[in-house]
């Protein structure tokens, strides 16, 4: 590539993080270029995340729900039949549509769109192995590292996904097993486990931990998260670390260790899904071509206005710091442009809500009662079950609770944490409420309709100051 043809920004990577941005800076009449090499864009969170994970979990739970859950309400099935390759094609549609969607989105706003492996040949010029074979090579004036992460590999387990899996063989399986051991109770080993248990498998988490839902979670509305999901079959090893794996016989045999140095213990599955967290994503790229620097967990390091070193370098999402998730990566997107392009962007990271898709749903926002303990600010406590909640009688879907933490003497929200039906919608409520900084009394003086969940968070907003009325 020439100076001529340089562009305004050139984004490597096209997940959530580095679409977003291309689009973002063609709406901002940048000249950008996006290189993805996967042959879709959409990243992780499109093909092997986010969507098709939230395809499975929504037609498990309604195989789960039509085998388990109809009398009652009235409704008498005859046989009931999983078709998984059909469930599988239905997920795919939904992926296919929406990778898609963000090529036209691509057009609309004038991103150039190039398909192959993006590595730094210099400061301001990226090489492009093109996924078709050839080179090519673009020149930016700013560059975007939105390169993401992968599932961290269990030593000594070689995944090949089919029987040693991560999420995205979790996602693909052609056949449910008979057992499946889950490694990491953190959110994708939740999920997947939740999906493959309601198609038949006999699900066993191993958690390091005593706590599972990885972090952040809430440690009350955790222990609940395992009552109900312990309920619906899953069985749990907590405070138990797998130390080595075997897969070379007719089943994958794991030996287990009670974290502080309990008894060995062998377990055997079908399938063991790797589950134990993710790391970012550099290889290839030539960070060391231009001398960028990583930390000691692989993350590419950046200042608070996401550049690096070489100030034009600019990175963001699961490749560098903060949780890994997908609207996170979104908000960094809009940020990052908008220092490019005006000189000033922002992301509250404390108002990043997270959700776990299971049923019921778990979701929070803002500080746990943990992090409040450890870090010395007061704090009380309400709550509001969806027993006592109309709407969620009417379902009869009355699992789970509110619970809201808040300042003593303001009543400020500091804290929000659901495990209920919709959690994951009703948090956007939570979110906006600490956003803006209002108060329990705020929330609680906010006209709710009826009957609906959300009327449980008005409550349980009310119970911090005064009494809820239903309870
Ligand atoms: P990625 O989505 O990983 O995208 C990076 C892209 O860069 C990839 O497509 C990769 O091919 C490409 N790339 C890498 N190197 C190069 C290179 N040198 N040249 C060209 N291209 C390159 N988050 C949520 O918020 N909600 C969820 O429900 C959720 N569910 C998930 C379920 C699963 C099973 C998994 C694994 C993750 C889930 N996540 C979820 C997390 C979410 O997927 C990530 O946070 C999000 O995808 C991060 O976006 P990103 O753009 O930073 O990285
Ligand atoms: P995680 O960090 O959430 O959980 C990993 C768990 O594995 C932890 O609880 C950890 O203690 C445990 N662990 C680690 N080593 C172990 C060992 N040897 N034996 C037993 N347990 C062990 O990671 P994840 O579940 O792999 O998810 C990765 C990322 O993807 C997360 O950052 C998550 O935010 C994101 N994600 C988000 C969603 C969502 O938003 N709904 C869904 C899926 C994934």
């Amino acid at each position: 590539a020439s100076q001529a043809d340089e562009k305004d920004l050139v984004v490597i990577g096209g997940g959530v993080a580095g679409y977003v941005a291309a689009i973002k800076a063609g709406q901002e009449g940048l000249k950008v270029t996006c290189i993805e090499k996967r042959g879709a864009l959409g990243g992780t969170c499109l093909n092997v995340g986010c969507i098709p994970s939230k395809s499975l979990l929504n037609n498990s739970h309604l195989y789960h729900q039509v085998l388990h859950d109809t009398k009652n309400r009235g409704i008498e099935v005859g046989d009931v039949k999983l078709n998984l390759a059909a469930m599988m094609k239905a997920k795919d549609t939904s992926v296919t549509g929406l990778t898609k969607g963000i090529e036209f989105l691509f057009k609309k706003n004038g991103v150039e769109y190039i398909k192959g492996t993006g590595s730094f040949a210099s400061e301001h010029e990226v090489k492009v192995a093109l996924n078709d074979g050839g080179e090519t090579s673009v020149v930016g004036k700013n560059i975007l590292i939105a390169t993401g992460s992968e599932a961290t590999p269990f030593p000594g387990l070689e995944i090949d996904e089919k029987r040693v899996i991560t999420s995205t063989g979790a996602l693909a399986l052609e056949k449910v097993p008979e057992k499946m051991i889950v490694i990491g109770g953190g959110i994708i080993g939740l999920e997947m486990g939740s999906v493959w248990s309601r198609l038949g498998a006999k699900v066993t988490v191993v958690e390091f931990l005593n706590q599972i839902g990885g972090p952040g979670m809430d440690g009350e509305i955790a222990k609940q998260a395992q009552k109900l999901l312990k309920k619906q079959g899953i069985d749990f090893k907590l405070g138990t670390k797998v130390v080595s794996g075997d897969a070379s016989g007719d089943k994958v045999k794991l030996e287990v260790d009670a974290a502080k140095g309990g008894k060995v213990e062998t377990l055997d599955a079908d399938v063991v899904l790797v589950a134990i967290g993710r790391r970012p994503y550099t290889a290839g790229l030539g960070l060391e071509n231009i001398g960028l620097e990583v930390d000691d967990r692989g993350r590419v390091v950046i200042d608070s206005e996401y550049r690096t070193k070489a100030s034009h370098i600019r990175c963001i999402g699961d490749v560098t710091f903060g949780p890994m998730l997908a609207h996170k990566a979104e908000e960094e997107a809009v940020a990052a442009v908008e220092y490019i392009k005006k000189g000033y962007g922002h992301v509250n990271y404390g108002v990043i809500p997270s959700v776990m898709y299971t049923h019921p749903e778990v979701a929070w926002v803002g500080q746990n009662e943990e992090e409040l303990k450890r870090d010395n600010i007061p704090y009380k406590v309400g709550s509001f079950p969806f027993s006592a909640n109309s709407r969620a009688k009417t379902n009869l879907d009355t699992e789970g609770l509110v619970k809201m933490l808040a300042d003593p003497e303001t009543d400020r929200l500091l804290g929000c944490h659901i495990i209920g039906p919709n959690a994951g919608e009703m948090i956007a409520e939570a979110t906006l409420a600490l956003e803006y900084g209002a108060s329990t009394e705020d929330i609680a003086r906010t006209c709710h309709a009826h009957p609906t969940l959300a009327e449980a968070f008005k409550e349980a907003a009310m119970s911090t100051y005064s009494k809820a009325i239903h309870y």
